[in-house]
């Protein structure tokens, strides 16, 4: 199975793509993490992108084309992927396209998580991460065990500096402008499924579930 999992930050990308991994037993690649992780090993790309992350932007297409490209090189990949926040431009989804048919290789599908800007907002700023394992936690609809405490591996919580009240707004306003029109460009290939993203997270990963189980069948 190859798919996309597109829509707004917040809109829980990541956190059914968590789900669907252990679920369906496809590998989530998010370059949201990937240049996280560059940023706090202070590699050469994570030195570029930080300025874009902070800033609520998006990291330059040839720098996010360029992991992703490499990173399903590798063979954890080779059958299947889900994509977690990429493509997020034109640019980048045809640039996916060229690299797939090079690679003889088609998409299944592009979930399309469908939610209001206000819940966006409200989702963001209640979200927490681990500052060690990255696992995500939602203060109102998904809150840790122990306040400040990640469940899994006993991390501090801490909001991501790009959750910050002034930075979502530009986020959003990002996603509006340059990553919007990916929901068009994909429904005119017919590969686009949305997803209701309101609701609990359980209503939510059901409705996700039971299309995967029919892509799969
Ligand atoms: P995310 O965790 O997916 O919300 O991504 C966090 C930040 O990383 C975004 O706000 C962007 O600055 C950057 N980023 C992640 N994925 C991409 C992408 N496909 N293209 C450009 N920038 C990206």
């Amino acid at each position: 199975m190859r798919i996309i999992l597109l829509g707004p930050p917040g809109a829980g990308k990541g956190t059914h793509a968590s789900r669907i991994e252990k679920d369906f037993g496809v590998v989530q690649v998010s370059t949201g993490d990937m240049i996280r992780s560059a940023i706090k090993n202070k590699t050469d790309m994570g030195k570029k992108a930080n300025e874009y992350v902070q800033a609520g932007k998006l990291v330059p297409d040839d720098i996010v084309i360029g992991i992703v490209k490499e990173r399903l090189l590798q063979d954890d990949v080779k059958d299947s992927f889900m994509l977690d926040g990429f493509p997020r431009t034109l640019e980048q989804a045809k640039a996916l396209e060229n690299i797939l048919e090079e690679w003889g290789m088609h998409l299944d599908a592009v979930l399309y998580f469908d939610v209001n800007s206000d819940e966006v907002v409200r989702r963001l700023s209640s979200r927490r991460v681990c500052e060690n394992c990255q696992a995500t936690y939602n203060l109102i609809s998904m809150p840790p065990r122990q306040e400040g405490v990640c469940d899994h591996c006993g991390g501090k919580l801490i909001q991501r500096t790009d959750d910050r009240p002034e930075v979502i707004k530009q986020r959003l306003e990002t996603y509006e402008e340059q990553t919007r029109p990916l929901v068009e460009f994909y429904e005119s290939k017919g590969l686009l499924h949305r997803v209701v993203s309101m609701g609990s997270i359980e209503d939510v990963a059901e409705r996700v579930k039971e299309f995967l189980a029919g892509l799969n069948a």
